[in-house]
Formats: structure tokens, sequence, C-alpha cells
């Protein structure tokens, strides 16, 4: 079953057409990676997928709801961890507090901060902080997560632990949208690829497929990762 369907979706800011007809289709229990060059509307297709910008036109359906994690993080700085995680199930989804806070503790612990709980973002790592930005995402229990380069903003050896909770998560079969350039990350754990190129849909397929097209593009941006 697909999840979410996008059908012929444009974009432009002023004079400049940044999404030129992109359709896709994202199927549940599957890894979507999306490849492609600095500019190439990678993030625009995700705040338009998810209704932070309004797509000029096109079609988007969902079959569930979805969250969302940033480059940046994007915690609550006056919040502690727990109140980062417990708040818009409690506030947007009025679900009963005690669940949310026992469900909110067991995702602390499987994100390996069961002790800073109480700690405010500005005392964690940025590796803990978007562990807990994943936490916070996934306390709504969304059945589609989006991640816009998630480790583009941590030093290379807090990348790592980021990227392991993705693996984890791929495990259990949650179904998510990953923007990133690390190409390996990409080429081991995504179902399907596409690859970005100057708003459209370049290239898409197995990681197989990807990595090993004739694609002059795809090959000239992979160089600079060699
Ligand atoms: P990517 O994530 O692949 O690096 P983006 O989607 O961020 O690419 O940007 C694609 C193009 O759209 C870039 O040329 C960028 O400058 C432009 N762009 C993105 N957001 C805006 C905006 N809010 N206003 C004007 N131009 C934008
Ligand atoms: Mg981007």
């Amino acid at each position: 079953m697909s999840l979410l369907e996008i059908n012929h979706m444009k974009k432009s800011f002023g004079e400049v057409e940044v999404l030129k007809d992109i359709s896709m289709k994202v199927e549940e229990g599957e890894v979507f990676g999306i490849i492609g060059p600095s500019g190439s509307g990678k993030s625009t297709l995700l705040r338009c997928a998810t209704g932070l910008e309004t797509p000029d036109s096109g079609e988007i359906h969902y079959n569930g709801t979805f969250g969302l994690v940033f480059q940046n993080f994007n915690l609550f700085p006056h919040f502690s961890v727990l109140k980062n995680i417990v708040d818009a199930p409690l506030r947007v989804q009025k679900r009963n507090k005690e669940e949310v806070y026992k469900e909110a503790r067991e995702l602390l612990k499987k994100m390996g901060l069961a002790d800073k709980e109480n700690a405010y973002p500005f005392q964690l790592s940025g590796g803990q902080q978007q562990r807990v930005s994943i936490a916070r995402a996934l306390a709504m229990k969304p059945d589609i997560l989006f991640f816009d380069e998630p480790t583009s903003a941590l030093d290379p050896e807090l990348t790592g632990e980021i990227l392991k909770v993705i693996k984890d998560l791929a495990a259990e079969h949650m179904t998510m949208v990953i923007v990133t350039h690390e190409m390996n990350f990409a080429k081991n754990v995504s179902n399907h690829i596409i690859f970005m190129d100057g708003g459209v849909i370049a290239l898409q397929g197995t990681p197989e497929e990807v990595f090993g097209s004739d694609n002059e593009r795809m090959k000239e941006f992979l160089g600079k990762f060699a």
C-alpha cells in the first residue's frame, strides 16, 4: 500500500521553478532515499510534501500521518527533554497523560537517553539533541517519518549514532523518507532512491540501479564523494 503518493507537483519561488513536475510513491515499510546536489530541490520537495510549503500545483495523497526530523533538531530550547517529547502528544493529540509519559520514557530509553529526561537541549551534544528530536517525532506515532539531512549539522563522530538509530528503525519496518548526503548509508539502508537534479527526479530505482547508473549527472555527483 502506498502511504504517500505525489502527482505532478510543481513549486516556484518567484521566477525560479524549483520543483518541475514531481511524481513519486512511498510504500509502507520502505526506506525512501533522496539524494542530489545542493540546490536541486530536495528540501523543497520535503517541505511541500509535508505542508510546510504550499505547492503551486499537483496532488498529494497520504494514507496516515507523518513526522519530521530536521537538520538543526528544532527542539524547544526552554523545555526539558521529556517535555519536548510529551508536548505534542498531550496538547495536539490530547492523549492520556500517563500513557504519553510512559511511552516518552520508553522512547528515551530506546534512544539511549534515559538519564537525560530532565536536561535541556543546550546541555546535550548535537547527536543527543537529534536523538531527542527523533524520539519527539516518534512520540506522535507517525506512519511515515521524514528526515532532511539529519546528520549534516553533526560532527563526523556523532553522525554514526544517528545513522544507527535510523537503521534500527528501518529494521522495525518504520516507513521513512530520508534526504541524505551520506552515500553509503543511502545505498545500504534505502529500498528505493530518487536522484534529484535541477528540480526533477533525474533517476530512480533500487540502490543498485541508481548507484550503478550510467547517467552522466549521477556519475558527476558521485564523483564528489569519491
Ligand atoms: P536542496 O535541499 O536540494 O539543497 P532546496 O530545496 O533547499 O535544495 O532549494 C532549491 C532551490 O530553491 C535553491 O535554488 C534555493 O535557493 C531555492 N529556494 C528554496 N527555498 C526558497 C525560498 N523560501 N525562497 C526562495 N528560494 C528558495
Ligand atoms: Mg536541503
